[in-house]
């Protein structure tokens, strides 16, 4: 369906029986910028509360809704109700037709899509293969501990409990294993201040920082293999500061550096490794936040790697930015990405996503969930 004719400009309910575009352009055209997810958040447990094969669950503005048909396995599928501030990009207009048809607006890489994706398959599959929890979270696209799904894990973590999850976050249709950790580490360099015209009687610390600098210039990151998926390391000062006036010798630097490390290694491990190629300066770490290891080996991530393959998608690869697949990481709960959407417009005004991709996620992740 490519129609243009005036729709009413914010859905007052969502028809999870609906076709694809249209589901997911009701779900777009619900703003639900990070913080004003209520809205939707209400029309989604409305939507899903009539389904009787699922236990409805609410928790500020997550919804949570699972089956308990008492399968061997459950599969968690989760995605965020929230969206970057709306750029004059609602409501969501269509271009192109059939095969070619795009959906344009806020949320339809970034993930509404995705989610509408997973309301769909949560009102029709009524007796999936494995048993499912579908999880609708609040406050993704900012800080960390505002996350809904932080709340979750840590006020109900038996909601989120499964063998396996998969997070509906934008991938252009391929699976992402996994993430990368990241760390954030301060290197305080000192000297001794001195006014310039007699600089030989300080110590200048800027100097000093050049040999933190040359390190992490000259440190050669590894790539770590993991379930054939490649994470890629990266050291890097990314912030540096040093300096009171033109005329003094300066007595401090300081240097920010940011570790994104394989999911192999411990949070621990990574501070240990950190300090290692820096040893000898004062390293103090601000932040650091393990990985998630992809799982793929997993009976049931085996099952659904084929499913997508099956319905003509990439192989998978690894995911590098930290997302909230480590939440369930850290519940035990290996988990990957795989949603519709190109990454790279998520956020920008024309984002973006062609119709046919929100078709083939739909088919992958229904062929996984009804496998005999
Ligand atoms: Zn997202």
């Amino acid at each position: 369906m490519t129609s243009t004719a005036p729709r009413p400009a914010v859905p007052t309910g969502l028809d999870l029986s609906a076709d694809l575009l249209t589901l997911t352009r009701a779900v777009c055209d619900v703003p639900s910028v990070s913080g004003d997810e209520r809205a939707l958040a209400d029309l989604v447990e409305t939507a899903l509360r009539p389904c009787t094969h699922l236990e409805v669950l609410r928790d500020g503005d997550t919804v949570v809704a699972r089956t308990a048909l008492g399968r061997a396995r459950r599969v968690v599928l989760a995605g965020h109700l929230d969206t970057v501030p709306v750029a004059a990009n609602l409501p969501t207009r269509v271009t192109g037709e059939g095969p070619d048809a795009v959906l344009w607006g806020r949320g339809t890489v970034d993930m509404k899509a995705g989610v509408a994706v997973l309301l769909s398959l949560a009102a029709e599959l009524t007796t999936p293969s494995d048993d499912v929890t579908w999880v609708f979270y609040d406050h993704e696209e900012v800080a960390a501990d505002l996350s809904g799904l932080g709340r979750v894990v840590e006020r109900h973590p038996d909601w989120l409990v499964g063998d396996f999850a998969v997070l509906g976050e934008p991938t252009a249709g391929g699976i992402e294993g996994g993430c990368n950790g990241t760390l954030r580490a301060r290197v305080v360099v000192p000297g001794v201040a001195a006014h310039s015209a007699r600089a030989w009687t300080g110590v200048n610390a800027i100097h000093a920082a050049g040999e933190v600098l040359r390190r992490l210039e000259a440190y050669r990151p590894a790539t770590v293999s993991i379930d054939r998926l490649d994470y890629r390391e990266g050291l890097n000062a990314v912030l540096i500061s040093g300096g009171t006036a033109a005329n003094v010798v300066p007595d401090r630097c300081e240097v920010t550096v940011n570790y994104r490390f394989a999911p192999s290694r411990t949070a621990d491990e990574a501070i240990a490794h950190v300090r290692e190629v820096l040893a000898g300066f004062d390293v103090e770490v601000l932040d650091v936040a393990a990985g998630a290891l992809p799982g793929l080996g997993h009976p049931a991530a085996r099952a659904f790697v084929s499913a997508v393959l099956g319905a003509g998608g990439p192989a998978p690869t690894a995911k590098l930015g930290w997302t909230d697949v480590a939440r369930f990481s850290a519940l035990g709960v290996p988990a990957v990405n795989f949603g519709p959407g190109d990454p790279l417009l998520a956020h920008r005004d024309d984002e973006r996503c062609p119709v046919a991709q929100v078709e083939a996620v739909h088919a992958a992740l229904r062929a996984w969930l009804t496998r005999a």
